[in-house]
């Protein structure tokens, strides 16, 4: 479908442009790091526990016992669900805080919410279910639609218990059973465990002094209030005519949010810390010639062709697929080694680097230089400019962003020399010191993904074998088998960024563990197995083998300015993609196939009944 041509890019001084960038970082480097946040809990809870979007019914607490536990109803938690029942095995239930299947999807509805990376790659199941996504950047209706649709055509409702939130869950060696308490009360006695939470399912707040003292309304982009604000997730909010607003955080979520509130609000003040690097959204519908031209399996080679620009590269005259932002770095310097028939450099890994080093300079600067011609106050321009390289926070992708700082009633505040906003009062934002008053303040301020796990999954206890925590059992990074499983913990699986092969299509990501995962669980019940656990030398040979395969990327995550990516700048913090087994996502595909293959569950120290 895409005719993808490289983007011209200008030229520039890289060594000014590097030192600019590290002053940049060292302007918000924060001593407190991760710790700036405030855990949604306690007088916060709501914040992360509270549903605006669908009632919580009461219901009597539940207990028993269960084959299989699911831990989250997004994307993730419904490929294992679609797997677990491809292995033959039924009896589980997708236990989920939210009312109904989406996770991110389901909570995520604020205004303009769209998915940032190619749908076709992104949306899973796509073939199985027969559904095309409408455009090459879905809208966020369309992708809780699609977890809809995929909870319906697999039968996947019946296995549901939304609004339900783990508390605890704890191995009980007698029952050879996980224990698994709940925010309703339940008790549940689970067999197998497969965590399935997602990267975002936890809001995390800005830890700004006075923030519990705000009088008017405030509440976090991940629970849109509409009934406060009008419209949906098209826009439209009419509610908001003689409101005052203001915006703190301009990550994916504010970029996205910033263009209604300004159409709605009365007056729209954005507090930004670090401006994001904006590329074009150039969204456009599916081609229907197209999808008619698509031979089964386009989709693996699509998300495969991806990988390849994000995390490998190109083969010589393999095109770019994908074609947009993501893939502009990569586009452009495989159009040059066509140009200089320089292709056997790559052998080079240094000499690689490097070409992809110029080319995302000039990338970055072409962002600043489309600010500078959108953005008509030269100094409203200047701050809205990122200084960092690709990639030190995520790309976003908006048409609408940049012409709203044109608008009258929006006005835009750096923050950056006090490494945030200073303070919030009874009436409003301060910064500067100068107090901003407004009716309502919106927190566009991400998730926990890289604090500490405790934070980001918020169980307590979660204790295997001889009540070890997990916590500390991963408190000097994690120790996994394959990334899904780990000694001192039966029969429990984890899935996303832990120890495992990493890809641009995240829920391609999911598929993989989920596979394997359903795999040993099918293989343990066919076999008899009570308890199933990574031995003591099978986890540490794959530690060693993630080590032996690690990329050193430090000098690039320590340069760039700080936020979850690279774990707000702190040394030995968490990445967001874990501790990758760098030796290649497709190589582990290989890898965990023979495994499977074999059948003799290698490496796992296994408990028959
Ligand atoms: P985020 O990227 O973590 O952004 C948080 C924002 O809050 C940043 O701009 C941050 O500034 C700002 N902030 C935090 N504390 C502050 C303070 N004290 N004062 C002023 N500003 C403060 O969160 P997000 O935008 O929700 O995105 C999180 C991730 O979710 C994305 O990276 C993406 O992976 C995913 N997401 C995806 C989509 C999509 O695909 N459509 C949409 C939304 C989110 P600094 O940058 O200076 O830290």
């Amino acid at each position: 479908m895409e005719n993808c041509s490289p983007t011209q890019t200008p030229e520039v001084d890289r060594e000014a442009l590097r030192l600019k960038y590290l002053a940049e970082r060292d302007k918000r480097l924060r001593p407190e790091g991760q710790q700036q946040y405030l855990e949604a809990e306690d007088e916060f809870a709501d914040f992360y526990e509270g549903d605006p979007h669908l009632p919580v019914q009461a219901r009597e607490p539940i207990s028993g016992e269960l084959e299989v536990a699911v831990l989250g109803g997004g994307f993730a938690g419904l490929i294992t669900a679609h797997r677990l029942q491809q292995a033959g095995v039924t009896d589980f239930r997708i236990i989920e805080l939210g009312g109904d299947f989406g996770g991110v999807w389901y909570w995520n509805r604020y205004p303009g919410i769209q998915v940032d990376s190619d749908s076709y790659c992104y949306l899973p199941l796509l073939e199985e279910t027969g559904f095309m996504p409408k455009e090459k950047f879905s809208h966020g209706d369309e992708c809780y639609e699609h977890a809809q649709r995929i909870g319906r055509h697999f039968g996947l409702y019946e296995h549901a218990l939304f609004h339900t939130l783990i508390r605890s869950l704890e191995w009980d060696a007698q029952l050879e059973r996980w224990r698994i308490t709940t925010n309703r009360g339940d008790t549940i006695d689970a067999h197998f465990v497969v965590m399935c939470q997602g990267p975002y399912n936890r809001p995390k707040l800005p830890g700004i002094p006075g923030i519990a003292d705000f009088d008017g309304h405030i509440f976090h982009t991940a629970r849109w209030d509409y009934e406060y604000t009008g419209g949906n997730l098209h826009g439209g909010l009419d509610k908001l005519g003689d409101k005052r607003i203001a915006v703190i955080g301009t990550g994916s979520s504010g970029v996205q949010v910033i263009p209604h509130l300004a159409a709605g609000a009365k007056h729209l003040t954005v507090f930004q810390r670090t401006p994001s690097y904006i590329f074009e959204r150039d969204n456009h519908p599916t081609d229907p010639e197209w999808v008619k031209s698509l031979e089964p399996g386009w989709r693996a080679d699509r998300q495969r062709n991806f990988h390849n620009a994000a995390f490998a590269f190109y083969s010589p005259g393999e095109p770019d697929l994908i074609c947009d932002g993501w893939t502009e770095v990569a586009r452009n310097l495989a159009a040059k080694l066509n140009e200089t028939n320089g292709w056997t450099a790559l052998a080079d890994p240094a000499k690689f680097l490097e070409f992809k080093e110029i080319e995302d300079y000039r990338s970055m600067e072409r962002l600043r230089q489309r600010i500078a011609q959108t953005v008509t106050d030269p100094e409203t321009a200047e701050i809205l400019k990122p200084y960092y390289r690709n990639m030190c926070k995520r790309p976003v992708f908006n048409d609408d962003y940049l012409p709203t700082f044109n608008r009258p009633n929006v006005t835009l505040v750096d923050v950056s020399a006090s490494k945030g906003v200073e303070r919030i009062t009874e009436k409003g934002v301060v910064a500067g010191g100068v107090e901003y008053e407004v009716d309502c303040i919106i927190l566009a301020s991400g998730f926990e993904i890289t604090t500490s796990l405790d934070r980001q999954y918020d169980i307590e206890p979660f204790t295997g074998r001889d009540g070890r925590s997990l916590y500390e059992h991963w408190g000097k990074g994690f120790r996994t088998l394959h990334g899904m499983s780990t000694h001192g913990f039966p029969n429990i699986y984890f899935t996303g960024f832990i120890q495992g092969g990493v890809t641009a299509a995240t829920t391609l990501m999911f598929e993989q563990q989920a596979d394997h995962i359903a795999y040993i669980i099918a293989e343990a019940k066919a076999r008899g197995l009570t308890a199933v656990e990574p031995t003591e030398a099978a986890e540490q040979e794959w530690v060693s083998t993630v080590r032996a395969n690690t990329v050193d990327n430090s000098t690039f995550v320590t340069e760039c300015t700080p936020g979850y990516y690279n774990s707000e700048g702190e040394p030995n913090g968490r990445s967001f993609l874990g501790d990758p087994f760098w030796g290649g996502f497709y190589v582990l595909e290989e890898l965990l196939q023979s495994w499977r293959d074999a059948g003799d569950l290698a490496g796992l120290s296994t408990k028959e009944r």
